[in-house]
């Protein structure tokens, strides 16, 4: 396996784009760290999506490395309509935002996506384009125009995006684009669903309806990026497979001040419940262009591993970015250099509700007494791995072995654990000698080095669970 994986518990998520598509660079990539493949389908087109997953499988086989592949729905973006110029807005002008193609007659207008934005919106709201970068008051509403003033100078292009903070939209959950694209996600056997703009558990239940319905496996990841999604963290908690702290979209959505406080509180409900959680947007923004990063954006990344966060994410920085292998090797050393440092300990707090969670507590305190070299589970379902990570044990290396592909892939997202691949024997003790003997291998263990192993032995003809301690020979 490569350097930039082996000691770093926090996995790295990269997006691509046209800087990152070919085999070449994604092999560099892998090599730099990458755990996570993220296509956006914002912008990637089915022929691209087929393209890159075909690379990702390819590279992936080549390094024998696993690698995730998360497809990012777009979701449903309210935006600005085309426009022949770009509008050159200053403080004072107004604007006309129409809905259902309506003529404005204000010298400046352009048609929004979203039909019911004049019934959500009340006069005196400010309405957010392009990122945040303009800021437009609510002067007065006709059936299908709201009249705004422009509060903040910007520039206006076509297709921008809309944010409407506070205000409860009526935007399905998943557009008719999203559902296609959940198609072609579960055709090319890709391993996470991201579900941008989750603001309600039932808006997970319904892509998993459409998973459970074609019998697909793909996890799913709620992307939290609104004010809504935050006050039913709980609720969305309990049923999505893992966690987005959705940065870009929270930070306008909400109160600035308030995205660090959002984050945390995130990371830790998610710790604590055992989903797994990704910090994601803005991370190393400024190395899209530059060859290193701000002061700000290293304390950023480190706050986030410190927190414990399963996984970081990086957009902008790899899909378009000018140095995108750089963005890699300096986000793997602050992951390292912070992880040797300590966490925030989050899982000290862990409900731990199943027999198997307490088994895997038990394991993961004797290996840190007896000061192991590696912490072994086997898994087929992904629960013993998922709740080894859970409890977040920072001295032991810990390990998880499948039998099953797709979980090998999807074990890539979770804090610490390194997935391996073996098939599983009838008589589970030696199942432990085969995991023993690939990490020999591949240079992880070495001959009188301790193990301690989550597994099955067959007491009087029954199999029961039990915790091994094993000297390697
Ligand atoms: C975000 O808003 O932080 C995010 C990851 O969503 P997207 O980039 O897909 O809009």
């Amino acid at each position: 396996m490569e350097s930039a994986n082996k000691a770093r518990k926090t996995k790295i998520i990269a997006t691509l784009g046209p800087a990152t598509s070919d085999a070449d660079t994604l092999a560099a990539m892998v090599e730099a760290g990458v755990n996570i493949a993220r296509i956006n389908m914002s912008h990637a087109t089915p022929d691209q999506v087929r393209k890159n997953v075909e690379t990702i499988r390819y590279v992936s086989d080549l390094l024998k490395q696993p690698v995730g592949i998360l497809m990012d729905l777009q979701g449903p973006a309210i935006r600005t309509g085309d426009l022949p110029t770009a509008l050159d807005l200053q403080p004072g002008n107004r604007i006309a935002l129409t809905v259902r193609g309506e003529v404005s007659e204000e010298e400046h207008s352009v048609d929004v996506n979203y039909e019911h934005l004049v019934d959500d919106i009340k006069v005196g709201d400010v309405v957010l384009v392009d990122n945040g970068g303009i800021h437009l008051k609510v002067l007065s509403k006709k059936r299908n125009q709201l009249t705004c003033e422009v509060l903040t100078e910007g520039v206006l292009g076509s297709r921008r995006h809309i944010n409407l903070p506070g205000v409860r939209v009526k935007l399905p959950a998943l557009t008719d684009k999203d559902i296609q694209d959940v198609e072609l996600g579960i055709e090319l056997g890709v391993d996470f669903i991201a579900m941008s703009f989750c603001r309600e558990a039932e808006d997970v239940l319904k892509l998993k309806a459409i998973l459970d319905y074609r019998k697909a496996k793909q996890r799913v990841v709620a992307k939290l990026e609104d004010q809504e999604g935050i006050r039913n963290l709980a609720g969305i908690i309990e049923e999505a497979d893992a966690i987005m702290v959705a940065r870009g979209d929270l930070g306008i959505e909400c109160p600035y001040e308030e995205l660090p406080i959002i984050q945390r509180r995130i990371v830790k409900a998610c710790v604590t419940a055992g989903r797994p959680v990704i910090v994601a947007t803005h991370m190393l923004e400024s190395m899209i262009d530059n060859p290193s990063p701000t002061r700000a954006e290293i304390t950023d990344v480190s706050n986030a591993v410190f927190e414990q966060c399963d996984a970081i994410m990086l957009s902008g920085e790899t899909s378009v970015g000018k140095y995108p292998l750089k963005c890699l090797e300096i986000m793997d050393r602050i992951a390292q250099r912070v992880e040797r440092s300590g966490g925030a300990n989050y899982a000290e707090h862990a409900r731990l509700d199943t027999k198997g969670a307490k088994m895997v507590k038990a394991a993961v305190v004797m290996a840190r007494e007896i000061r192991a070299d590696a912490l072994i589970v086997f898994t087929r379902s992904g629960g013993m791995a998922r709740n080894a990570a859970w409890l977040r044990p920072e001295s032991t290396p810990l390990y998880a072995f499948t039998d099953r592909e797709r979980l090998l892939n999807q074990l890539t997202i979770h804090w610490g654990i390194a997935p391996f691949m073996m098939a599983f024997e009838d008589d589970p003790s030696l199942n432990v000698d085969h995991a023993i003997d690939i990490l020999k291998a591949h240079g992880k263990l070495k001959a009188g080095d301790t193990v301690v192993a989550v597994t099955e032995v067959s007491v009087r003809g029954r199999m029961i669970d039990t915790i091994l301690s094993e000297t390697v020979e």
